[in-house]
């Protein structure tokens, strides 16, 4: 499940080119889920029927220049010790230099799949410039042009090559899978002691569905649940971006491993970028979100704060409003259990399946209330509403124009499936179709 193709380089070889290249058409799928945008690191992309998440690195460095290297440096690392093809971009259009040498050399050692492609050749009769780069020894040298694309199908074709077609048989079916996510220090490892420190038995460690993801069997407050975490969570960066960008790669491995992403939040700061990333990137998924606004104890407050903390952030994150939100204080040690007493419940709803006769009754009726309104001087006309088969709410609407109906439309709709049906922390996807 958890492809990951890092695309490592110097700046300006093209790596963001590439990368949109890349990851631009299947997002545009993707994205069919309310509220989620576009994130700079990381996309998911699809080739041969394979899907998979591409991180292009160095797009998160900021600061100044000397930082800057080596930044990239630690980010490079984390980003070849995750992922399971690398993608080493170099440009032919300025040739072999240094750090290029550095970095074949950090990709040598790693023994990661790593295909070695000379950018900027974007014409077949400039292939000649992609040779000087087999100095770098790191065997065949792969001639590409990110900006027009030629060259990239058949690099696509190699790097599915070492992907697994069938997951692996997943020793915990039927067990809420939780992973629990946010920024460094919002109280992660402590929400875990926490949930340790309660008659807790834990019954096997062991490697899970992919190959680096390890799945905790847990038993706390009378649930039995699994802990999605990643390994090499001992090496972080010793610099502040590459421990936020560390951060992000391994919640993205955790939350594509997971039925329930619990995100944690640090009240004293609020709701920040990477927060949001994090919860695009788990609607893009369909799992289960909960929020937790972690060290409430350390907020002043009146009878309002929660209701008005909750609605701020309500507005931030909209329309993913059906995300609930809970107030815990891991130190004072409240509303831990709701908290996983949550978590489960959303585990429950996003497995539940609406009888098609209840669906079109109740939401035939909402529709003839409030019809699509007419494009282009036609009618729409929805006749037919079914949940697809999956382990994700999908919603498939059928009518005579679905190219017609807009995004407000589609929004209303789940709103009044929300209000029926519930789903609370459970992103639904809507589709038309032609009937
Ligand atoms: P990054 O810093 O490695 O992410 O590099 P960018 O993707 O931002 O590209 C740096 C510059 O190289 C931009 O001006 C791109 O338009 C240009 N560039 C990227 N790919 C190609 C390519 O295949 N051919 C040419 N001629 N220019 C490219
Ligand atoms: P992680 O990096 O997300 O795993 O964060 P930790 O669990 O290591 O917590 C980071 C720091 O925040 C530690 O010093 C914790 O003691 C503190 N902390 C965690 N939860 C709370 C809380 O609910 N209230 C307060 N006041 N401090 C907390």
């Amino acid at each position: 499940m958890a492809n990951i193709v890092a695309i490592v380089g110097r700046p300006n070889v093209g790596k963001s080119t590439l990368f949109n290249r890349l990851t631009e058409s299947r997002d545009s799928i993707m994205d069919n889920v309310s509220g989620v945008t576009r994130d700079r690191i990381y996309g998911q992309a699809e080739w041969a029927g394979f899907h998979f998440t591409v991180i292009d690195t160095g797009g998160y460095v900021v600061g100044s220049d000397d930082v800057f290297e080596g930044a990239i440096r630690e980010q490079v690392e984390i980003s070849i010790e995750e992922a399971s093809v690398v993608l080493f971009l170099v440009d032919s259009a300025a040739g072999l230099t240094n750090l290029d040498k550095d970095f074949a050399q950090v990709i040598r050692r790693s023994k990661k799949p790593a295909y070695l492609l000379a950018n900027k050749v974007d014409e077949p009769n400039k292939t000649w410039m992609a040779h000087e780069f087999y100095e770098l020894g790191l065997g065949e040298v792969y001639p590409l042009s990110a900006i027009n694309g030629s060259g990239t199908g058949d690099l696509l074709d190699k790097v599915v090559s070492h992907f697994q077609s069938d997951a692996p048989e997943d020793p915990y079916e039927g067990i809420p899978k939780l992973a629990i996510l946010g920024r460094p220090n919002v109280g992660k490892s402590s929400f875990l002691n926490c949930l340790l420190g309660k008659e807790r038995s834990i019954v096997t460690d062991i490697a899970g569905t992919t190959r680096d993801a390890i799945h905790t069997l847990y038993k706390a407050y009378g649930k039995e649940f699994v802990l999605v975490d990643t390994a090499g969570i001992r090496k972080k960066g010793k610099i502040k971006d590459s421990i936020e960008f560390y951060s992000v790669i391994r919640s993205l491995r955790a939350l594509e491993n997971a039925d329930v992403c619990i995100i944690i939040l640090d009240a004293t700061r609020g709701l920040e970028s990477q927060d949001m990333n994090i919860l695009g990137q788990a609607a893009r998924f369909g799992k289960g979100i909960l929020i937790l606004v972690n060290k409430w104890d350390l907020i002043e407050k009146d009878t309002h704060t929660a209701r008005e903390f909750e609605l701020e952030i309500q507005e931030k994150i909209a329309p993913m409003t059906y995300v609930p939100v809970l107030f815990t204080s891991m130190v004072k040690k409240q509303r831990i259990f709701q908290a996983v007493e949550k978590a489960m419940e959303i585990y429950e709803s996003r497995a539940k399946r609406v009888p098609t006769s209840q669906l079109n009754e109740v939401m035939l009726r909402e529709i003839e209330r409030k019809p699509p309104p007419a494009t282009k001087g036609k009618y729409i006309r929805i006749k037919y509403i079914t949940q697809l088969p999956g382990n994700k709410p999908v919603f498939a609407f059928f009518c005579n124009l679905p190219q017609y109906i807009k995004a407000p439309y589609t929004q209303f709709l789940e709103n009044r499936i929300r209000k029926h049906f519930g789903f609370e922390g459970v992103p639904i996807r809507i589709y038309f179709r032609k009937k």
